[in-house]
């Protein structure tokens, strides 16, 4: 089994005499198999929440259950978890078999005959058998990664905790690996904790992802209810890439008023917004946007400044006011930096955010 819960995690550094708060009164509660990835910017408190988590800093204030037992303040080996770092922490000096096992030997009486077996079964699984002989300076980063891996798994935790796992990997490699951690990790259906600021690690990689601000949970749901249904402008632009577009409007009944355009809603996004005359934001993602004539409804004349071919997809950077915003306009077709266009957002496809709290309204 392996439920994990944090209440009210809270954990303060202190610096220079002043208080940080890296993770702030943060509840989860994942469930036994789950994967869960942990994402937000840099310093939001994704490291510290797993290494609170780990055992390796003691939580200021909160608790941790593990299965309902209360694990705050177990010591590390104690927590039946298993760690995989950013920069794989194997031993150089010793062969990758040792450092596969290294782990049994401390912490089990199993012989050596039976660390042994565990190791090639192990080495078996990450299809590493051949580096069994060799030293963590003779393999790849990928390699290396496997390795790390294979000593965590070796110990057959109840949770995993991965703390940036692929981010020392080239972008093919990281793709690659990022299947095969998955694949493992249902395979073994062991919980698993994976923190990562990379969106599309988290998009792709969780049953469910928690979004973090400022040591504050922001969001927790599946990966496409996070990106369908942002509850906050935070998360909105977090998720997605390229990022949502935003733009300042203020309501006046049935019309959204910018500073260069208006933009009629339908009477059930104006009920929706319940309170006339206020700031708000308008979010649209690059691939909603569409391409229109010039008499559509809602149409916004613009200019195309720059324009970048993906392939499938085409970028076109556009200007409305004095700010540049995205379109990913789908197919080859082509446009050309410098051609006047016009784009629409259409309405099932925006959202609307309160333009103090930022809060989603629609
Ligand atoms: P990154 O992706 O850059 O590692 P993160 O989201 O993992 O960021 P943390 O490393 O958890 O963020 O840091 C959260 C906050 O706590 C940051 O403001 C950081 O500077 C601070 N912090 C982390 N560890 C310590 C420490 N040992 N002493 C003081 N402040 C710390």
């Amino acid at each position: 089994m392996g439920r994990l819960q944090l209440n009210d995690l809270t954990k303060v550094f202190e610096s220079d005499g002043s208080d940080i708060v890296a993770v702030d009164e943060l509840n989860l509660d994942i469930r036994d198999g789950e994967f869960l990835v942990l994402v937000g910017p840099s310093g939001c408190g994704k490291s510290t929440t797993l290494r609170c988590i780990a055992g390796l800093e003691r939580a200021s204030s909160g608790s941790i259950l593990l299965d309902d037992r209360d694990i705050t303040y177990d010591k590390p080996k104690e927590r039946e978890m298993a760690m995989v770092f950013q920069n794989y922490a194997l031993y150089p000096h010793m062969s990758v078999r040792k450092n596969i096992g290294y782990g049994l030997k401390i912490t089990t009486d199993l012989s050596k005959s039976e660390i042994d077996e565990r190791v090639e079964d192990t080495a078996e699984l990450l299809e590493i058998r051949e580096l069994l002989n060799k030293e963590p300076g003779d393999l790849s980063g990928g390699q290396q990664q496997r390795v790390a891996l294979g000593r965590a798994i070796i110990r057959e935790p109840e949770v995993f905790l991965m703390d940036e796992p692929l981010s020392n990997l080239d972008a093919k490699l990281r793709t690659t690996m990022r299947t095969e951690i998955q694949q493992l990790q249902q395979d073994m259906d062991i919980t698993t904790i994976y923190v990562t600021h990379d969106q599309t690690e988290a998009m792709t990689m969780g049953d469910r992802i928690a979004i973090l601000d400022q040591g504050q949970l922001q969001q927790i749901g599946e990966p496409l209810e996070c990106y369908h249904q942002p509850t906050n402008r935070f998360v909105a632009g977090f998720i997605g890439s390229p990022s949502m577009n935003f733009l300042s409007v203020r309501q006046n009944g049935t019309t959204l008023v910018h500073e260069e355009f208006e933009y009629r809603i339908t009477e059930d996004t104006r009920d929706a917004l319940d309170e006339s005359s206020r700031d708000l934001t308008l979010g649209i993602r690059p691939e909603h946007i569409r391409l229109t004539d010039s008499d559509a409804q809602n149409a916004i004349e613009t200019t195309v400044e720059v324009v970048e071919p993906m392939g499938e997809v085409t970028y076109a950077y556009f200007q409305i006011g004095d700010q540049t915003y995205t379109a990913s306009i789908e197919g080859e077709r082509r446009i050309q930096s410098g051609e006047e266009v016009h784009v629409v957002f259409p309405e099932p496809k925006i959202h609307i955010f309160d333009g103090e709290t930022g809060e989603a309204i629609k």
